[in-house]
């Protein structure tokens, strides 16, 4: 992309309604803009990096044998009231009635509705397990929305939901998912320590939040520090094997991990004193298994290899997508501006021009385009005609994680400077040089799975 051809409206103000860094940035990098109270716009940056956090998601969904969908936003009341959940949801439901004066919502999350389609389609154990996922968006008319897109009303979310025969089978379900989403944040170059949660208006036994630390968090945690020295990294996952997703359950869930809904401060107590904490969080996604709340009350039935009807067991599992930006974002930035970890950002590398016009800066630029296209990578090219100090705030503020600064002195010597935005390390490289480096760093992040 040519910066001179893109939307990029960055604010060289720092907007005043902004009380947090991920809020802030994002408002003067260009990426969102408010619509209404907890509405936004998502400019073509911050678009970007929602599709790249979606495709994340899906990969790493589709990886663990869960199977995409989409269902619509508008719901009608009748399946909330035949669940309860219609009243029960108070004033964060956002009612609206049709033309024929029917009771219509707009979906704050889809149980009612994906057990709906399960009970119309699926009749038999034999189609069992099964889960089905989609990303959506929700409203829920939350009474203080803030912090941008962190507590949206209108937001984007992955929620997914199992059916399964027996709890041995939901509870592997549940497993499968909490690896999942382990290896999805990761992959967003982000830590999220599942802890032990309360299941609030879902319903249900066994719950799991995710939490990123950071000082802007709404919920306060208390861990076991040493929760924070496991990471799943590189290492294989046989989604199909039970007995390796427990084990990799029990290793991210043992320790002490709670929001303060959960805490005991007995069993923290029981923690060495030098490595409890407590700290600040930010929830990116949870995980629920609810036994056949759901599947009793809407009537989801399968017959069993016995021949009797039996409810399934369900659980839910959802991630803040949109939420996840501002978290990511919470957790890399600096005074300067954003610092998009590889696995997310919204072009690989930024192209700064120092003399636009100078015809052999200008051609050296082009080749360097041209060729970071060729593999597969997505520039973005500051080719106005500015003054570097602005080119370069620019490209700061926006925060790719690699710039290539492109100016006559150095392609005198044939070189041009390869910076890291996260240390501000250069490197001077021969462009064909700066090409490789650049496909090597990135070869880690690319997909491989076809997204739906
Ligand atoms: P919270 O406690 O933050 O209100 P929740 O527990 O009600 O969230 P869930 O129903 O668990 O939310 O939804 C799944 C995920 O959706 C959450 O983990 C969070 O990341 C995201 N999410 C929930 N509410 C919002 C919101 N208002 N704006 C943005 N993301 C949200
Ligand atoms: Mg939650």
């Amino acid at each position: 992309m040519r910066l001179s051809r893109y939307f990029l409206p960055v604010l060289k103000e720092t907007p005043s309604e902004a009380q947090i860094a991920s809020h802030r940035l994002m408002l003067r990098a260009g990426m969102i803009k408010q619509a209404s109270a907890g509405i936004y716009s998502w400019l073509p940056l911050g678009f970007k990096v929602l599709r790249k956090l979606e495709n994340i998601v899906h990969e790493e969904q589709i990886r663990a044998g869960h199977i995409p969908m989409l269902m619509p936003t508008l719901q009608s009341a009748d399946l909330w009231k035949e669940s309860g959940r219609y009243d029960a949801y108070g004033p964060e439901m956002l009612r609206i009635r049709d033309r024929h004066d029917r009771d219509m919502l707009f979906g704050p999350t889809n149980e009612e509705m994906i057990t709906d389609i399960f009970r119309s389609h699926v009749s038999s154990y034999k189609d069992l397990p099964l889960t089905l996922y989609h990303i959506q968006w929700k409203f829920r008319d939350e009474v203080r929305p803030r912090f941008g897109v962190m507590r949206g009303r209108e937001f984007l979310m992955k929620d997914g939901y199992n059916f399964d025969l027996t709890k041995e089978d939901a509870l592997h379900a549940y497993n499968r998912h909490l690896v999942a989403y382990l290896r999805t944040y990761e992959r967003m170059g982000l830590q999220a320590i599942p802890m032990r949660a309360d299941s609030g208006p879902i319903g249900g036994d066994d719950t799991h939040e995710f939490l990123v630390l950071a000082d802007t968090g709404e919920s306060e945690v208390f861990y076991d520090s040493a929760v924070t020295d496991i990471r799943l990294g590189a290492r294989d996952i046989d989604y199909d094997n039970v007995d390796q997703c427990q084990a990799v359950m029990e290793e991210f869930t043992s320790l002490y991990a709670r929001t303060d809904e959960t805490h005991d401060e007995a069993v923290f107590n029981a923690v060495p004193e030098e490595r409890r904490r407590s700290a600040r969080g930010i929830e990116v996604g949870q995980i629920f298994y609810f036994g056949t709340k759901y599947s009793d009350a809407m009537g989801a039935t399968v017959q069993g290899p016995d021949g009797k009807s039996v409810p399934v067991h369900m659980g839910s599992h959802g991630i803040g997508v949109s939420r996840l930006i501002g978290a990511i974002i919470e957790a890399n930035h600096d005074e300067n501006g954003i610092i998009w970890p590889e696995g997310v950002t919204p072009f690989h590398c930024g192209i700064v021009n120092l003399k636009q016009g100078d015809a052999e800066t200008d051609a050296a630029c082009e080749t360097l385009y041209a060729a970071l296209v060729k593999q597969g990578l997505e520039p973005l090219y500051d080719d106005r005609n500015e003054r570097a100090g602005g080119k370069f705030a620019t490209m700061d503020l926006v925060g790719l994680p690699w710039r290539l600064t492109v100016g006559p002195r150095g392609l005198k010597n044939g070189v041009v400077e390869l910076t890291s935005r996260r240390t501000g390390e250069s490197t001077e490289l021969s462009l064909d040089e700066a090409v490789s480096k650049l496909a090597e760093i990135y070869a880690p992040h690319r997909s491989d799975i076809a997204h739906p």
